[in-house]
């Protein structure tokens, strides 16, 4: 059997969500008649503390459609130089919305306030005027890393004073969530808009949303049917997700714990260097000192683990729903004998 810690998105929906998909009440959502579709935005809003929320396809579009609803052509929107924004997401800042990122380092996935209002432009028609802050919360490409309340707050303050709006890459907010201890809700109202998934460690098939004020939403909308997103009868979709946001967050606490396990018994192998104490929820990055990140990773293939090389020398396991305490022993198993012979 396969163990597979590539993503908490190769999760499989649960019966549960199957039933309610099955069950689900359906109408047009594009003429927002899908009865589902409406509960669930409304509960999305309801656990962010935002007016409105919005159904699209995946983190991707949540993102974008963002981007895009806060910014004109020509603007510049600040991120820190590791995230999905940045990295992951096929350029589409600059393909689709025209705008430039500018890429500041963060640590631990964080940028200070100091750090963000030194890279907001000054009123001068050389520069493209700043029009948007985004942050990420958990960060992926920091290894999962939560991002402090008091931090998000500080750049949240500076963004007010300036005028600008703050967009929040939540797309594991609840992993930060459960981590800080804190309702959701306390770490949307550090922001102006959220983007969140549904699709991975709450185990739903597809979709995420974005949530805001409600014009915001109402002009998102719009994005969303530019770009093909207007989906008719989502309430299958959207059934899932009502489940997974009934069901699924609190259990989070348990992928948390199995990736500290996991990172603790990583730790103590030769050959590769992370810190456990420093796996907040359910990302584990390392460093592999004896093999490259790719010949890991393809040799732990060969043994039916499977994970991702980040790049060089770093490897990402990532813990779910659908892998127990039994496969992280397996999981740590497969590794040692790997590091052996290799
Ligand atoms: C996965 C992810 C996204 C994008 O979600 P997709 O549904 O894969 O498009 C955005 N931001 C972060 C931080 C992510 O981890």
């Amino acid at each position: 059997m396969m163990i597979d810690l590539r993503s908490d998105t190769i999760t499989v929906p649960t019966p549960e969500m199957r039933r309610a998909m099955s069950a689900a009440e359906v109408g047009d959502d594009v003429y927002g008649e899908d009865p589902t579709v409406n509960r669930l935005q409304e509960l999305a809003a309801e656990m962010l503390g935002k007016e409105d929320a919005l159904l699209v396809v995946s983190g991707t579009m949540g993102n974008q459609v963002s981007l895009l609803t806060h910014c004109r052509p020509g603007t510049e929107v600040i991120v820190e130089q590791d995230c999905h924004i940045f990295y992951y997401e096929a350029g589409a800042a600059s393909a689709l919305g025209g705008v430039q990122l500018r890429a500041l380092p963060g640590r631990r996935g964080a940028l200070t306030a100091e750090q963000v209002e030194a890279a907001i432009r000054a009123d001068d028609i050389h520069q493209p005027p700043t029009a948007l802050i985004c942050l990420e919360n958990t960060h992926n490409r920091a290894g999962g890393a939560v991002i402090p309340l008091a931090a998000m707050q500080s750049v949240y303050a500076l963004a007010v004073r300036h005028g600008l709006p703050l967009h929040l890459d939540g797309a594991r907010i609840f992993n930060a969530a459960i981590a800080l201890g804190v309702a959701a809700k306390e770490i949307a109202a550090c922001a102006t808009t959220v983007q969140f998934c549904l699709s991975k460690g709450l185990g739903a098939p597809i979709g995420s949303l974005i949530a805001g004020p409600r014009d915001w939403i109402a002009a998102a909308r719009r994005w969303r049917k530019r770009l093909g997103g207007g989906m008719r009868q989502a309430g299958v979709i959207a059934a899932a997700g009502i489940v997974a946001l009934e069901t699924m967050v609190d259990r989070l606490a348990e992928d948390h714990a199995n990736a500290r396990f996991l990172a603790e018994g990583l730790a103590a192998l030769p050959g590769l260097e992370l810190d456990p104490a420093a796996v907040e929820t359910n990302i584990v990055i390392f460093k592999t000192t004896a093999l490259s990140a790719p010949a890991l990773v393809e040799a732990l293939r060969r043994r039916n683990l499977l994970c991702v090389a980040m790049d060089a020398d770093r490897v990402r396991f990532t813990t779910h729903k659908d892998v127990s305490r039994a496969d992280m022993e397996k999981a740590l198993a497969i590794v040692k004998d790997a590091l052996r012979q290799a």
